[in-house]
């Protein structure tokens, strides 16, 4: 249950309501938005008199929740969470766009995949170090050897970094190059990691579970918030169907769905959801059409030779075409592709 207070509520009063609810064995979450303070009850309710809450001073109202989902919920706050990284905000007006390799191989290509990237518009580099691949046998990646390749580009390029963390003992090593913490589909219901990843307060993507419904992606996401981590952004990369011409199935439901059902900005994937480079530009085109806040895009100078994912790897070429088309469809759709603010405009 969600309790309102009222704007001129005091900290005495929030303290109060606060103490009474845990004093009824409930937990509480406070969050403030805007002028308001919002107090999230958990916990069983059921069987409270609701006026031992909503009675109290300062408490504008109380809603129940209808979804069991909380603080991720339209109903929890009705308005869009910005996710702010560095001077890019995701979940504004801009669509950000993140690319890169699948997997840091070495300085040289993911330099040239930066420079591509970056000139075509790309805000933020996309780049696996710590790889979750199905088979032991497969490429794992360049482990920390590969955040330092990272975190070097970034430097010299000032393209904000994105890349995945596997298991929670590694949240804080990845987090000291990386600017974007990724969640990958095989880690959705990792809880140890989710909860240490919403400890870490750092930016993250949370990928959907290639089986997961939206109700699972957003009890995953629940985890996140109530370590304390609002900074969180949603990726639909597609689920598993009876299909087997594409990797995966791209649900385009999700990004108007989760643009009803939560606050949280939502991307798209259009690399794995198609596991085809040929299909990915009209994907992407899709996406932004149909509302999604931005988009993670595997882009390799040199696909063929790639270590992972190549065959749905775009080339720097074929990338910035993409980015062409790209720019049309986010303009006919009042969204703009200038997703960092200019030196000094940014808090
Ligand atoms: C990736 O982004 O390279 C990746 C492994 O993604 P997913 O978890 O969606 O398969
Ligand atoms: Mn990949």
């Amino acid at each position: 249950m969600i309790l309102e207070m009222e704007p001129n509520a005091s900290q005495e009063d929030v303290e109060f309501v606060i103490k009474r609810a845990q004093g009824l064995g409930l937990t509480v979450h406070v969050s403030r938005q805007g002028e308001r303070t919002v107090i999230s009850v958990f916990g069983n309710t059921r069987g409270l008199d609701p006026t031992a809450l909503a009675g109290l001073r300062g408490v504008r109202g109380l809603r129940q929740l209808s979804r069991p989902f909380r603080l991720a919920s339209r109903e929890y706050k009705p308005e869009p969470t910005l996710v702010r990284v560095g001077d890019c905000t995701v979940g504004g007006k801009a669509v950000v766009v993140m690319a890169g390799p699948c997997s840091v191989e070495s300085y040289d290509q993911l330099r040239r995949t930066a420079e591509a990237v970056q000139e075509a518009g790309a805000a933020i580099l996309r780049g696996g170090a710590f790889k979750p691949r199905s088979s032991p046998y497969s490429w794992q990646g360049l482990a920390e050897r590969g955040l330092e390749i990272l975190a070097r580009v970034r430097e010299e390029t000032g393209l904000l970094v994105l890349t995945e963390v596997l298991a929670p003992e590694q949240v804080a090593l990845v987090s000291r190059y990386a600017d974007i913490l990724q969640i990958g589909t095989r880690n959705m219901q990792n809880f140890p990691l989710l909860h240490a990843v919403g400890e870490s307060g750092k930016p993250a993507v949370l990928k959907r579970g290639m089986m997961s419904t939206v109700e699972e992606w957003l009890l995953s996401a629940e985890y996140i918030l109530s370590h304390g981590n609002e900074k969180l952004i949603l990726c639909e990369r597609g689920i598993r169907t009876f299909e087997t011409y594409t990797r995966n199935t791209l649900d385009i439901n999700a990004v108007p769905l989760l643009k009803e059902l939560t606050h949280l900005p939502v991307i798209v994937d259009p690399s794995h959801a198609t596991g085809k480079a040929s299909l990915v530009p009209a994907v992407s085109l899709a996406a932004v059409a149909a509302g999604a806040d931005g988009l993670l895009v595997e882009v390799h100078p040199d696909p063929e030779r790639a270590a992972s994912d190549g065959f749905q790897s775009l080339s720097l070429e074929q990338f910035r075409g993409t980015m062409e088309q790209l720019r049309l469809v986010a303009r006919s759709v009042g969204r703009a592709m200038d997703a960092r603010a200019p030196r000094g405009d940014h808090d």
